[in-house]
């Protein structure tokens, strides 16, 4: 079995998903994972803010805009007079559902159940596209078996047993088509695994499947050097090993969804990051295999909050890190880099939903202090090799950028650097010069 997921970008239009039906076309079973098409999602949450603040006439205006668009789609995604008749159908029965919340109560499961409609149209119309097209498909809905506990964390249980079901379901059939992103909370509503949550759907799913791979197909030729949208001339890597894969999705390589490497690398599933616009390209293959390659990539995360407190009298004193530490776990807040002093200790993080409640309960031990729009600088890589070095180059490439923070030896993969986000482009361009362009 393989895992194949395209993104917005790969199913975007008419021609697009075309293209993926041509890509898909072959014998071999496979569970092909789908995106909304690309812009969809956002224009929901801005529906989703509309009808929140009871907007309704922007609301409105925001949905049949979007209606429209799909109408085009399906104009020149069907041919034959029954699907255009059945394509029509869809997009009207969808706009409608979203359209009934412009006289309801809004509340935070319509938001979420709004939010899915964007994958639940790109998947039938897949399956509407391959079935006039008379290949195989199946559309097995994802609300069937994907679900997350009373954490929010995939219940992986549950979705093995669910997914094997379903394919079981249809022992004749080759494609599987499934929606990435949606699932169900332990509730039984429908939820969601967050922004760009497609991949860790593709992902658990290839774990739940038993998959022999995973593949990732997106708009560029997989995981890269250094992150195209701010610097010029970056590469694609060949080879990526589980570790350095994940550290590169946590810290901001938006290719990947921050968390979907690690159930692959628990289940040992390569990953095989994909160009849907260039199939020939080699792209990418994440395993377990590592290779002595010394600095490899770089990414970068935003949108962080360093909180220092500062305590003389307590920072020494036996159980106080225990203490700080508690807080954030109450507040189910994870710390993304740390370090400390003989007075001061420093943390960031990226959650700030309980940044005011986490402030008040530290002020307890001294005195706060928050600081804000931050990105952390990740250089990743195998620094075991030749250690020697390595930071030194790092360092040095960023002579004139105030680092805030820094964390190296934390694992042998990473060294994490804390910068003002105004000078994080400057970081990531001079980074790629030393540490890429002049070797
Ligand atoms: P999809 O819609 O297929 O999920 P995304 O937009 O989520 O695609 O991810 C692909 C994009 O990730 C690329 O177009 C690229 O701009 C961005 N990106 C950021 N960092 C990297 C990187 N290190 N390597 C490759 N792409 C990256
Ligand atoms: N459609 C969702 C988003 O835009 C999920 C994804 O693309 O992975 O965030
Ligand atoms: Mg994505």
């Amino acid at each position: 079995m393989l895992v194949l997921k395209f993104g917005g970008t790969s199913v975007g239009s008419a021609q697009r998903i075309k293209n993926v039906a041509e890509l898909i076309n072959n014998k071999e079973q496979k569970i092909v994972v789908l995106s909304a098409m690309s812009g969809t999602t956002n224009s929901l949450v801005e529906i989703a803010g509309y009808l929140y603040k009871k907007n309704h006439d922007s609301a409105n205006e925001a949905i049949i805009a979007l209606e429209k668009n799909y109408y085009e789609v399906v104009k020149d995604l069907f041919s034959s007079a029954e699907y255009l008749e059945k394509g029509k159908d869809l997009i009207l029965s969808h706009f409608n559902y979203i359209k009934s919340f412009t006289q309801d109560m809004f509340t935070l499961f319509e938001e979420k159940a709004i939010l899915a409609q964007g994958e639940l149209l790109s998947t039938a119309l897949m399956h509407y596209y391959l079935s006039e097209q008379n290949q195989d498909s199946v559309l097995v809905p994802a609300l069937n078996f994907m679900r997350t506990d009373k954490d929010g964390e995939p219940d992986i249980f549950y979705i093995k047993e669910n997914i094997k079901r379903e394919i079981a379901n249809n022992p004749t059939n080759s494609n599987f088509i499934t929606q990435g992103y949606i699932c169900r909370n332990s509730f039984g509503e429908i939820d969601n695994l967050h922004r760009g949550g497609s991949d860790y759907s593709a992902s658990l799913i290839g774990v739940g499947t038993d998959s022999d791979e995973i593949q990732i197909w997106t708009d560029i030729d997989g995981m890269h050097n250094n992150d195209p949208r701010y610097v010029e001339n970056t590469k694609p890597l060949a080879f990526l090993s589980f570790d350095e894969a994940a550290e590169l999705a946590y810290f901001g390589a938006k290719i990947l969804h921050p968390a979907s490497i690690q159930p692959a690398k628990i289940a040992n599933i390569p990953v095989r990051l994909k160009n849907t616009m260039q199939p020939e390209a080699e792209g990418t293959l994440v395993s377990s295999k590592s290779n002595n390659e010394g600095i490899k990539a770089i990414a970068a995360k935003d949108n962080i909050t360093a909180i220092k407190i500062k305590s003389g009298r307590m920072l020494l004193a036996h159980g106080f890190m225990r203490k700080v530490f508690e807080i954030f776990e109450t507040y189910k807040t994870s710390i993304d880099m740390i370090t400390t002093s003989e007075v001061a200790v420093s943390v960031t993080i990226d959650d700030t939903k309980f940044l005011t409640e986490i402030v008040e309960e530290l002020k307890k031990y001294g005195t706060v202090e928050v600081d804000t729009d931050l990105s952390i600088i990740c250089v990743v890589g195998n620094f075991i090799a030749e250690s020697k070095g390595y930071a030194l180059k790092v360092f040095s490439a960023l002579e004139n950028i105030s680092i805030r923070m820094i964390s190296y030896g934390g694992s042998r993969h990473n060294v994490s650097l804390l910068v003002n986000t105004s000078d994080k482009k400057e970081a990531l361009v001079t980074l790629n010069k030393n540490l890429f362009e002049n070797v």
